[in-house]
């Protein structure tokens, strides 16, 4: 099995890296991608790759799959958050690296100036903001994936951060978004991320990324998915993959991914 979404921050803490590997190993992943977060002008976050260290971060992760020979296989990856207002910094940053694997994420939420949330005042707002940016970000033709395609459910379940107010968010009200997003992805001919982050907090399969509804509705257009765990701890490496490799639609897709 393939894990291409990983954050183990190989720069600010080398040393968790084994971890990551002695997980990924116990869990049946043979060959894991490492995706650190770009560095981002409006996000001060930890987790991200130190502004402009991203060709040292590339000879970093050379190193390793050096080092992991005949162990485990390792890609260069990383997350790219995709916005329009920030397309010169995603540019910087993938000029100054070395990738095989490029994934795109829409993060609104850390945007700053303006806020989202000074734009989109309800849930179904919000969840409408994402699509479309996502169905931008398919189109940039920077990424080789999509990442958590619906991660604005995880938003939701801040109403103390995010303040957004509850209209009731439905998938099926967004038909017509969902429908130009996932045309952009299969034209583009990207992947789309089966992505366990918010379930394994909650433990709920419910709470996966995407919803079934949203998955087969990608199946059915010959979109081809990926998986990523999405793992800011060792211990998540591989997540969920017992649930995903025996439940549909997760299976199907996943059984696809496998033979990519
Ligand atoms: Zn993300
Ligand atoms: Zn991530």
């Amino acid at each position: 099995m393939k894990d291409y979404h990983t954050h183990p921050q190989i720069l600010q803490l080398p040393h968790r890296f084994p971890e990551f590997v002695e997980t990924a190993l116990k869990k049946g992943v043979d060959e894991i991608c490492i995706t650190d977060h770009m560095p981002l002008s409006c996000s001060k976050a930890k987790d991200r790759i130190p502004q402009g260290r991203v060709g040292e971060y590339c000879e970093r992760v050379q190193e390793l799959k050096e080092a992991y020979k005949g162990k485990i296989r390792i890609k260069c990856g990383i997350e790219i958050d995709f916005h329009p207002s920030l397309t010169s910094e995603i540019e910087a940053v993938l000029k100054e690296g070395n990738f095989d694997f490029v994934l795109g994420s829409s993060h609104l939420h850390v945007l700053k100036s303006p806020s989202l949330f000074d734009i989109c005042k309800t849930r179904n707002e919000y969840a409408a903001a994402m699509f479309e940016n996502t169905t931008a970000a398919a189109k940039s033709g920077y990424f080789n994936a999509i990442a958590h395609p619906d991660m604005h459910r995880w938003i939701f379940t801040r109403p103390d951060r995010f303040p957004l107010e509850d209209d009731g968010y439905e998938e099926a009200r967004h038909e017509d978004t969902i429908e130009a997003m996932l045309d952009a992805i299969r034209q583009e001919g990207l992947f789309f991320e089966i992505n366990p982050h918010l379930a394994m907090s909650t433990g709920d399969p419910a709470d996966l990324y995407p919803t079934p509804t949203l998955l087969e509705r990608a199946l059915k257009k010959g979109i081809r998915c990926s998986y990523g765990s999405d793992a800011h701890k060792s211990e998540d490496v591989g997540g969920m993959l017992d649930y995903l490799t025996t439940a549909s639609p997760y299976k199907e897709a996943l059984k696809i991914w496998n033979q990519s």
